[in-house]
């Protein structure tokens, strides 16, 4: 049976925050837009991602403050009965999040006029796809469109370890998808890798009653950021009874497929019996099982190269979000849809964003945005300045100790010449909420001046912000 073909403007293949971004964008631009999505809209981040994994850790902390209170242990004076967790309905309130979230993609690309196909996306070549719809009959004819601009807005997927494969040991090795979704607490779970999910993830399993064992190849806990940020996390593990072997080396299952077994750093073999696996060692771009090969594009390894407008090297053929490689971040993602849609739509614009911020969501929170002290000498060194850099603690923060969060703190990192800011990071309680006044004064190129002052309200955290390039400047008011 022969293809029956139809045609639009600009094609994007998956709705993940990068993808429906961009096609919101550029209806809004005039642009005539398609997007073809195989599972649900929203992608990775609405469905099994960013979002549950919020809602999970909110109702794991709420279920952990209940404890505390029920076990006579709160400082607040408040005391409850018996504390009881019904785990679905939690799980139907964070399921809820997400229904209500992506019914508000498919209704905004409605509103915009973007035609939504649900199907996977096969690319013939730069400008046809071929859409595989599910349920379809056989000897019906395969739906193809064609395009004049290709965005690839596939995303990424869960890194399998060979020997530990998801799904083994009669279903016990899960990605994060099945942890967001266990049916019951498990007795004891044991997550290797201690990054970004293995940690978001661990602490709240461990908060909802889980006995929780976090394997780590590296020496201390998430690697990507730097060690006296990580502290504060490190010490509320041992608080929460999350237990950590660092520097350990997973083996696979045990014969009987109930237990990991993992090599100490002295070569001693140990087993670690579970009735949950959470494998989370990262994530990949997905650039392979659509016919992107085809295309043959220059590659960064498994990840599509694209330049600063977020053009592959095919002409036309544009790359957003995961699938163009780290950092793999949702903003990131979306950052990029809304610059190709204007560049589509003979805007200028590069993605060159003075930061993109990371924040995990571990207890206490981490922000990063922009240099650290480290990244800063390095850079320093090559151009010539010198780099100073201040820390307020939020234990001389009265918002902080409001909130019963007095550990943690803001760290500015600034040019000692001129003072122009040059990167933030921050550990304590609720700190990812203070992203965006570090990204903004990235972006704005504000020195130290500008932030000591402006008046920041009181009492709020947002003070130790202040106070931060105050103290930098040498005029610090309460420390
Ligand atoms: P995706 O969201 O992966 O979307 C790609 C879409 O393309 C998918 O819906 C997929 O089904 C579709 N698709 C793929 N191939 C095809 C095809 N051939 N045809 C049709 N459709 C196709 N990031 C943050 O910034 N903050 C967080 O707090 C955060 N938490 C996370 C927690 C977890 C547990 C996980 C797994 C990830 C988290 N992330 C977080 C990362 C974030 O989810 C990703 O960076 C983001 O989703 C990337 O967006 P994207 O549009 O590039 O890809
Ligand atoms: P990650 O890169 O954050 O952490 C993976 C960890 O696994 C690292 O510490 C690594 O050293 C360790 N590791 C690798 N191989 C191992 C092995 N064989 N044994 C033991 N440890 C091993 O990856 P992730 O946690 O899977 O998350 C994937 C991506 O999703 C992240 O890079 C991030 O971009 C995104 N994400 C972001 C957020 C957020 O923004 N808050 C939350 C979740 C996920």
């Amino acid at each position: 049976m022969p293809p029956v073909y139809t045609q639009t403007q600009l094609l994007i293949v998956g709705g993940g925050p990068g993808g429906y971004v961009a096609a919101i964008r550029a209806a809004q631009l005039g642009i005539k837009t398609t997007l073809v999505e195989g599972a649900a809209l929203g992608g990775t981040c609405l469905n099994v991602g960013c979002i549950p994994s919020k809602a999970l850790i909110h109702a794991a902390e709420a279920y952990a403050q209940a404890r505390t209170q029920a076990a006579g242990r709160s400082a607040l004076g408040i005391r409850v009965g018996g504390v009881e967790l019904d785990l679905a309905t939690t799980l139907d309130w964070k399921d809820g999040i997400v229904a209500k979230l992506t019914g508000g993609v498919g209704a905004l690309l409605k509103k915009h006029g973007v035609t939504v196909v649900k199907g996977w996306a096969e690319l013939i070549d730069g400008k046809t796809v071929e859409v595989r719809q599910p349920g379809i009959d056989p000897g019906e004819a395969p739906q193809r469109i064609q395009c004049e601009h290709l965005l690839l807005a596939a995303g990424s997927q869960e890194v399998e370890l060979p020997f530990l494969p998801f799904g083994a040991g009669e279903g016990r090795v899960v990605s994060a998808t099945e942890a967001l979704a266990f049916g019951a607490v498990p007795k004891q779970l044991v997550v290797v890798g201690a990054g970004y999910i293995g940690l978001e993830l661990g602490t709240a399993w461990r908060k909802l009653g889980a006995e929780v064992t976090v394997v780590e190849a590296q020496e201390r806990i998430l690697p990507g950021y730097d060690a006296e940020l990580v502290k504060p996390v490190a010490q509320s593990l041992v608080k929460l009874g999350l237990k950590t072997m660092l520097a350990h080396r997973v083996e696979g299952l045990n014969a009987a497929g109930t237990a990991l077994t993992v090599r100490d750093p002295q070569g001693t073999l140990l087993e670690l019996p579970a009735d949950k696996i959470l494998v989370a060692v990262g994530r990949r771009p997905r650039s392979e099982g659509w016919g992107l090969e085809r295309l043959m594009l220059d590659m960064n390894g498994r990840a599509v190269k694209v330049d600063a407008q977020c053009r592959t090297s095919m002409k036309k053929v544009w790359a957003i979000g995961d699938l163009t490689g780290e950092p793999l971040l949702a903003h990131r993602a979306m950052a990029q849809g809304e610059l190709v849609a204007e560049v589509i739509a003979g805007h200028p614009g590069r993605f060159e964003p003075a930061a993109i911020p990371a924040v995990c969501f571990t207890d206490p929170e981490i922000v990063s945005a922009g240099h650290t002290p480290a990244s800063a000498e390095a850079e320093g060194a090559r151009r010539g300045f010198k780099v100073l850099q201040a820390q307020f603690p939020f234990a001389a923060n009265g918002r902080a100790l409001s909130l019963e969060s007095p550990e943690g703190f803001v760290r500015v990192v600034a040019r000692a010449d001129n003072r122009l800011i040059l990167g933030w990071q921050a550990v304590g309680a609720a700190v990812s909420e203070l992203s965006a006044a570090f990204g903004l004064s990235l972006e704005m190129g504000a020195c130290l001046e500008d932030v000591a002052h402006t008046i920041h309200s009181h009492p709020t955290l947002g003070e130790a912000v202040q106070e931060c390039c105050l103290r930098a400047l040498g005029q610090a008011l309460h420390i």
